[in-house]
């Protein structure tokens, strides 16, 4: 009987069991002390000064736009190489979206792409680190000093206290992940990571922001804002409200509802504590796939090799040699019936119908498009067995023919 293979299942460990049960136990389920800690920890792990924990990515990528102000009026460049999540944010504030292609041949927002697309409404950045590979965030940030003569910060708002466009990053695949030998999480102004149930590091549903102190700005009083802005605008939490008089608060901004409860909290600082060997398991069997396929001239194996580098090993993401969506769909549909699930990152988001009723249409970035066409997402994740990962690479080479 050959296995089932499925695409990427949570790796849920006694010890995660435990520590959520123990929070359950505690009588204080909401966001709490687990909360703060795992924020600490976070911190630690990714080098970054300071670590927000939210209900998911997409609230930390939105709060951060609205933490600067931006809305109507203001553009921010993105890829649209990745998940609705990264653009639909920008939406959501009344801003607009503007779709910089990825290099030629390449997975990652095209530093020259977004030269061309920036004007004077450019406010925000937001690049992608696709598949656990980091986008080139140091020629973004050049590009962007070199344009910064024509930025202009909307008045009594922070994005006066940069002098260009703020960058981001789009971190939900790429936590433990390295960029010119520092770990992700404080080489751009702000980082998300997601926990999402597929993510390499899941709370169930999950995300956080890090990031590092802003010249002009007080630390503690951004940690404040976006803390108010994560719940309710808030003077205190529902913790603090909780403690023996403590009872009177006041709203202090309309703010949203986007924190994180101790119960997922629990969960991912369980996950955390394993982390650099969930990494190390996944970058064995990426390595498994890479010797596997390599060699074989319809294929094309991802290439990411950097010495300054390491990628977090989320999506193992192969492609045709030549793009050939019919053909690659027929693959997708023969692995299925062989019993093994395999993926596609991504449908560009200008593909989709929401997106073509505004006016967008995947033609606009022709690199992302013959992307898609060419992509397929192989299984990856900890439980994954290594024969089972050569078993996955064999079936593909078979149902090729
Ligand atoms: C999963 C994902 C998100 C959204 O993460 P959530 O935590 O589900 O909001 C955003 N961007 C990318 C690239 C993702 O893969």
């Amino acid at each position: 009987m050959n296995p089932i293979i499925s695409f990427s299942p949570p790796d849920i460990s006694e010890d995660d069991i435990q520590a959520v049960v123990q929070v359950l136990r505690s009588g204080w389920i909401t966001s709490g002390p687990v909360a703060k800690e795992f924020e600490l920890e976070l911190s630690k792990y990714v080098n970054a000064g300071h670590a927000l924990v939210l209900n998911s990515a997409t609230a930390g990528l939105e709060l951060v736009l609205r933490l600067l102000d931006i809305g109507p009026g203001d553009e921010v460049i993105t890829t649209p190489y990745t998940f609705a999540a990264t653009a639909n944010v920008v939406l959501h504030t009344g801003a607009k979206v503007v779709f910089a292609d990825v290099v030629p041949g390449g997975f990652h927002i095209d530093p020259k792409a977004v030269e061309k697309k920036i004007t004077s409404r450019t406010k925000a950045v937001i690049g992608v680190d696709y598949a656990g590979f980091t986008f080139d965030a140091k020629a973004v940030l050049e590009v962007l000093e070199s344009k910064k003569k024509s930025y202009r910060p909307r008045k009594g708002t922070l994005q006066c206290f940069f002098d260009r466009p703020v960058l981001m990053d789009d971190a939900a695949h790429s936590l433990g992940a390295v960029y010119r030998n520092q770990k992700v999480g404080s080489h751009v102004d702000f980082s998300v990571f997601s926990f999402h149930a597929v993510k390499n590091l899941t709370t169930a549903e999950g995300g956080a922001i890090t990031w590092n102190d802003i010249p002009g700005i007080e630390p503690e009083e951004l940690v404040r804002r976006l803390r108010l802005l994560s719940l309710h605008g808030q003077s205190k939490d529902a913790f603090s409200k909780n403690q023996k008089g403590g009872w009177r608060y006041s709203i202090e901004v309309p703010g949203y509802k986007y924190n994180m409860t101790d119960m997922a909290a629990a969960l991912g600082l369980s996950q955390l504590k394993r982390y650099p060997e969930t990494l190390e398991k996944r970058k064995s069997l990426f390595q498994i796939y890479q010797n596997s396929l390599g060699q074989d001239e319809r294929l094309m194996i991802p290439d990411f090799d950097a010495e300054d580098a390491e990628s977090s090993y989320h999506l193992y993401t192969l492609r045709l040699a030549k793009p050939d969506e019919p053909e690659r769909d027929r693959l997708i549909e023969r692995m299925a019936e062989a019993g093994i699930t395999c993926n596609v990152h991504y449908i560009p988001v200008n593909m989709h119908p929401a997106y073509r009723k505004l006016g967008y249409c995947p033609e606009q970035t022709p690199n992302a498009f013959s992307l898609y066409q060419s992509e397929i997402s192989l299984p990856l994740y900890t439980r994954l067995s290594e024969e089972n990962t050569k078993w996955v690479a064999s079936e593909l080479l078979r149902l090729l023919d």
